[in-house]
């Protein structure tokens, strides 16, 4: 089949490879300049299934609400408000139903679990390095946060993840670069969890869908899917002025986050997608002979702050905040200010601020937390998108799913509550 990929996030590039390495002639259209240049340019790179869950849960509102006007809050409204937003929450608030929030989350699970094991098998076939590292800890600086994890380490035994409660001293010897003179009151270990760099993955995995014959066409954007048995794309040049072009695919399938509802909205699928922004800032690790622990050993998460640090090979990254509404080239000081503080509290003089690199990106998020897979309902159109805050998480297993459904198989796992269905209403 002709399959055209619109997008060449993490998402539209796992796809691409894997719609290719079953055959398909695979076309990747992508408005900018190459892969991951937007979400997926510099995210956490965290890979945590027992901790891929929905945004909207029980009790959240509230504490949001009581958090959103504190100096280092997680979450933040900026103005302008977004298009929709109001609505948005409404869906979000609704979606916190624990009975919602306790499906949403089962799902989404399985699907992450599903998808880091495709990602290890694509790593070792493929012989890809991506400056990935194993473990993730999540740091409980106070006893009050233990007794708020407690709920959520029910929940990761009964889904038989793997991990290990321990106390401040335990968590050091994991991870020895943890600043000494900060309290830790415990810390919850995640051995299979790991970290890698989504974007140099994006590269790697692009460089074999090439090889199975997959063209990616950058500085190409798609206006307009007319579905059908043969869906026509009309597509422009972005870097120059150029007559729109049509094309025709055997199937469309539409992997581009923020940019998907403007393209489904005429064929009448509207999705609640929102943009919820979040800022990184990565740095090259200090080096010093004296001290070779500097800096962490692969994840951290304090969960305190709700900031995520990442080890990417001889960098570190620190990254977090959900910004709703904003505009996307404005940065917030305060939020970096905390992003710091959260790094030189655990990992004291590790970073080369100097040239660090300070970036903000837009979760593609919809208000109950699972991605939406599968067929759009248009003929010939296929959905893969709103993968929000997890979207490197499960982007291997979400395209595999797709690769299966476009090819008439059944995926290898179950993907009921997926699809397009759970957003009317
Ligand atoms: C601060 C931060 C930290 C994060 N940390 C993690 C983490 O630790 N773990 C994790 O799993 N996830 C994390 N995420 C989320 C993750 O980055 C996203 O879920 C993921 O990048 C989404 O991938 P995507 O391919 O769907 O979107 P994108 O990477 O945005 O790709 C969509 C692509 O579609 C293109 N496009 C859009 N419209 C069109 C059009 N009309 N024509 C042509 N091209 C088009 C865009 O140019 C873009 O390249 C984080 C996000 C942020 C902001």
């Amino acid at each position: 089949m002709r399959v055209a990929v619109i997008g060449a996030g993490i998402v539209g590039v796992t796809s691409a490879f894997e719609l290719a390495s079953d055959g398909h002639q695979v076309t990747v259209f992508e408005r900018r300049g190459s892969v991951a240049e937007e979400t997926s340019f510099a995210n956490a790179g965290v890979m945590a299934p027992g901790y891929v869950s929905p945004w909207a849960a029980p009790g959240l509102p509230a504490k949001l609400l009581r958090q959103l006007l504190s100096r280092h809050a997680p979450v933040r409204l900026a103005w302008p408000m977004a298009a929709g937003q109001l609505g948005w929450m409404w869906r979000w608030w609704r979606a916190c139903q624990a009975p919602i929030y306790a499906t949403h989350r089962e799902r989404m699970v399985r699907l992450a679990r599903y998808s880091q094991q495709r990602l290890q098998h694509l790593r070792l076939e493929l012989q890809l390095e991506h400056e990935q590292s194993s473990g993730y800890l999540v740091l409980l600086r106070r006893a009050q946060e233990l007794k708020g994890a407690r709920t959520h380490l029910k929940l990761l035994a009964e889904l038989g993840v793997k991990f290990h409660l321990l106390d401040g001293t335990q968590a050091r010897l994991i991870d020895p670069g943890l600043n000494p003179d900060l309290a830790l009151h415990a810390a919850v270990h995640l051995p299979d969890a790991e970290v890698g760099n989504c974007r140099q993955f994006a590269h790697l995995l692009r460089g074999q869908a090439q090889a199975l014959g997959a063209v990616f066409r950058f500085n190409r954007s798609v206006d307009r899917i007319d579905a059908g048995s043969q869906p026509l794309l009309t597509h422009c040049g972005t870097a120059s002025a150029e007559a729109p072009q049509q094309e025709a695919f055997d199937a469309v399938l539409v992997c581009a986050a923020l940019g998907s509802p403007a393209l489904l909205r005429p064929l009448g699928l509207r999705l609640p997608l929102l943009a919820v922004h979040g800022y990184s800032i990565s740095a090259p690790l200090r080096q010093l002979d004296s001290f070779p622990d500097l800096g962490p050993r692969s994840g951290v998460m304090d969960e305190q702050y709700k900031v995520a640090i990442s080890r990417l090979g001889q960098r570190v990254r620190v990254a977090g905040s959900a910004e709703l509404g904003g505009r996307l080239d404005r940065m917030h000081a305060a939020t970096l200010n905390t992003l710091h503080k959260v790094l030189d509290d655990w990992y004291p003089g590790c970073a080369q601020w100097a040239q660090a690199q300070r970036w903000k990106g837009a979760r593609p998020m919809l208000p109950d937390g699972p991605p939406v897979l599968g067929p759009s309902g248009a003929p010939g159109v296929w959905l893969n998108l709103g993968h929000g805050s997890s979207g490197w998480a499960l982007s291997c297993g979400s395209a595999r799913v797709l690769a299966d459904q476009i090819a008439g198989r059944a995926p290898m796992i179950d993907v009921s509550g997926l699809d397009r269905a759970r957003l009317s209403g």
